[in-house]
């Protein structure tokens, strides 16, 4: 890149008004082992993921399973803490606070899990549930707490009498937009969905995927779209990062990502996305070997193992994320000029 498309890069970042920025994020867990259970070496779950969200925008984030996607999420929420780098939300250094200082944040950042029967309570019924957090955060009434519980049951498409029912008695798809309402209770910025409709039933999927970009609209969400689904993840994403073993292959708007994708892991998992467009199904590629292990990455590049384009210098080098144009990133050696 030259120094005038640099400057420019430069003065569009900063113009983006960023609601969360996360700087070389890495959470290593400890292998324990041997009698006294010493430390002898570490899953590098998340390992030196910097990226930033734009406020009001969907960043979605995809990986096979192992990828560090959900770790990703649970770290930049602080609900783990990272191992190094730094989160800043709203322009606010979190990276180190205590829970009690967290407490003002919590309320503006949420979670929505992947599975919701194992989220919700199963003995608390959809107003305790949703009123949980209000208890915690606010001063309302209980007459209150029962006109925002019945409020947001209507936002998320559910009757006012599901407020005194209890989880098992919903299907799938409901029980997801109970934990959304949950969710929205205190009037969050910024939600990671993790996984969120990937135990839902096909059909069901893009009802929930609808009602959560009409709900962005109305209440100015940000969200961070955590899916091992690729087609999920385009319906609803502005951009879309990419991670392998723990760190990020290529981020783009999701036009570029979709049409012309650069990473070679990032052709080889669209490759795989059945298409009922004729001309635009590519040639699929099939990837040797499993993702490895988080313990013992191979050297250089991540990927290389399973590269269908690796050369000498991928198992040297480890490549940096480097931008190759507007809003497009990517972390391979085929384009940094050097290769
Ligand atoms: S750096 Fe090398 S091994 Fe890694 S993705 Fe690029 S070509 Fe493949």
């Amino acid at each position: 890149m030259s120094v005038i498309e640099k400057e420019l890069q430069k003065k569009t970042e900063q113009e983006n008004d960023y609601i969360l920025e996360a700087k070389n994020l890495k959470k290593y867990f400890p292998i324990k082992g041997g009698v006294l259970k010493r430390t002898v070496g570490h899953v590098k779950a998340v390992d030196d993921v910097s990226l930033n969200i734009i406020r009001g925008e969907t960043l979605g984030v995809v990986g096979e399973s192992g990828s560090g996607k959900s770790t990703l999420g649970r770290v930049i929420l602080r609900l783990l803490d990272p191992t190094g780098g730094q989160i800043v939300f709203e322009n606010e250094d979190i990276t180190t606070l205590n829970n009690r200082q967290l407490r003002p944040f919590r309320k503006d950042m949420q979670i929505v899990f992947q599975d919701p029967f194992a989220s919700l309570n199963p003995k608390m019924n959809v107003q305790e549930l949703i009123e949980e957090p209000l208890l915690v955060q606010t001063s309302l009434s209980k007459s209150e707490r029962k006109e925002k519980a019945i409020d947001l049951l209507g936002k998320v498409g559910l009757r006012p009498d599901a407020r005194l029912k209890y989880p098992h008695e919903f299907s799938g798809g409901q029980r997801q937009r109970i934990s959304i309402a949950r969710a929205l209770a205190l009037n969050p910025k910024f939600i990671i969905c993790d996984e969120p409709v990937s135990a839902l039933d096909v059909s069901i999927q893009a009802q929930v995927l609808n009602l959560m970009a009409d709900l962005q609209d109305e209440f100015n969400l940000t969200y961070l779209f955590i899916a091992h689904d690729l087609s999920v993840v385009k319906h609803i994403s502005d951009r879309v990062a990419v991670m392998y073993l723990g760190r990020i292959a290529e981020i783009a708007p999701k036009k570029n990502l979709y049409e012309a994708p650069l990473h070679p892991y990032t052709e080889a998992l669209l490759s795989a996305v059945p298409s009922t467009d004729v001309l635009a199904k590519r040639e699929k590629i099939i990837l040797k070997g499993d993702l490895p292990s988080p313990s013992n990455p191979p050297s250089g590049c991540a990927f290389r193992t399973r590269c269908p384009k690796a050369h000498e210098r991928c198992a040297i080098d480890r490549p940096d994320l480097i931008n190759v144009s507007e809003g497009h990133y990517v972390a391979c050696h085929l384009y940094d000029n050097q290769n």
